[in-house]
């Protein structure tokens, strides 16, 4: 099998598995028990806090541990504007975040928040002076993503900060695909919050943090104890917590050394041979502020999902940028942000390269994809035919 979906999610790393397993075995005390069994829990969770401080460079108690990227992302954004409500209701944000920020974006406005969506260029770049533009006297929170998961491309976060803070407005950036790839010292970058994820990074599903600024309210969206200096209840992931620190360690060894220039390298090799070989091969997103392990493509007159189910034929595990959802085959709603069209939005694929990836496996796709390319438009159905919705049963090429 070659495993090119890392921005979907990634392998747990071996150090990330040891690191947990007593956790999940003998070391089971509750960490909030005084026992030495609970006590042992507890220090294994602030060490991870620890951990995680020291890799965004904050403080200890700027770091909440969640249950992921999604929730962290909705306490960033419900806690935020419920504690600001006196001061603004207004929030800026994109037409490209992730459905964690977007859909959450949208149920606060159906509470009467008010939201301002950017749309991006063509290659899904945000530009500073849009964000300045919509800022008005009710802004609280401008949220706008690192680097996008379905084209890759990278926000300027940075210019979006400074702004922010000259405004006095919080600034949360979703950093879960850059978390690792890029720097994200919250300090320099400067964000008053932040979320990853540990699954995006070769740790454990179901857990991830917040970072959130001292002195920035949050108002908490799960009550009960007061685990996490009382903005999120309920009893720690110990385990899941472990491994977040234990990644977030292996994730700092990577970005001093050369593995992400070794991916680089390799996904520039990749989109090379696949624009050479289908020279109607468009690449989506910015040509180079992007991730270093992510290449996103469009092909015209195809669809994803048959070239989804040939690939795994193949043993590839890759992605577009639509999900089957009831039935239907949801075009992205990043590539519709963007400019592309139904028809255009369809034809995705995205290969993002992870840590096992290697050369061979490289060479195996470029010799797969382009003839499964070219064979699944011979049997392409007249456009027409091809609408958004209508599923029919897959084809599947010779
Ligand atoms: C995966 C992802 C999320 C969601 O994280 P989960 O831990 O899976 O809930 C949010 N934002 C971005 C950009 C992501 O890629």
């Amino acid at each position: 099998m070659i495993y090119l979906d890392h921005a979907a999610t990634t392998p747990l790393a071996p150090e990330v598995l040891a690191a947990m397993e007593p956790y999940l075995r003998e070391q089971f005390g509750n960490a909030s028990a005084l026992y030495s069994l609970g006590r042992k829990s507890r220090l294994a969770v602030e060490n991870a806090r620890e951990l995680a401080a020291a890799f965004f460079g904050c403080q200890p108690q700027e770091i909440l541990f969640t249950s992921g990227g999604s929730e962290s992302d909705n306490l960033a954004l419900r806690g935020v504007m419920a504690a600001c409500r006196e001061r603004g209701d207004h929030l800026i944000t994109t037409l490209i975040e992730h459905h964690a920020v977007l859909h959450t974006a949208q149920a606060l406005e159906r509470q009467g928040y008010r939201v301002t969506y950017l749309r991006p260029d063509r290659q899904g770049r945000v530009d500073v002076e849009q964000v300045r533009g919509a800022i008005t006297e009710r802004t609280v929170l401008i949220s706008v993503m690192h680097a996008n998961n379905e084209i890759g491309t990278v926000q300027p976060v940075e210019a979006i900060g400074r702004l922010a803070r000259e405004r006095g407005i919080l600034f949360h950036t979703d950093a879960v695909q850059a978390v690792g790839q890029l720097p994200t010292r919250v300090r320099e970058m400067p964000c008053d919050l932040l979320s990853m994820s540990a699954h995006k990074i070769y740790g454990p599903k179901g857990v991830g943090l917040l970072y959130a600024r001292t002195g920035v309210r949050l108002v908490p969206h799960i009550t009960g104890g007061d685990q996490e200096y009382n903005r999120r209840a309920g009893t720690e992931n110990v385990a899941g917590i472990v491994g977040l620190g234990a990644a977030l360690e292996l994730a700092f060894a990577v970005l001093q050394s050369d593995e992400l220039a070794r991916q680089q390298a390799l996904r520039d090799r990749l989109i090379a041979d696949v624009r050479e070989r289908l020279p109607d091969a468009e690449l989506t997103g910015h040509p180079a502020l992007r991730l270093p392990n992510h290449a996103s493509f469009r092909f015209p007159h195809i669809e994803g999902e048959p070239l989804l189910l040939n690939l795994d034929m193949q043993g590839i595990c890759a992605s577009s940028g639509s999900a089957c959802a009831a039935g239907t085959i949801e075009p992205s709603h990043v590539l519709l942000a963007i400019g592309y069209t139904l028809s255009e939005a369809h034809g995705a694929l995205r290969l993002t390269l992870g840590r096992e990836n290697t050369e061979a496996e490289v060479d195996r796709v470029i010799e797969v994809l382009p003839p499964l390319v070219e064979s699944l438009r011979k049997l392409r159905v007249p456009p027409g035919d091809a609408e958004c919705g209508a599923r029919r049963a897959p084809r599947i090429a010779e």
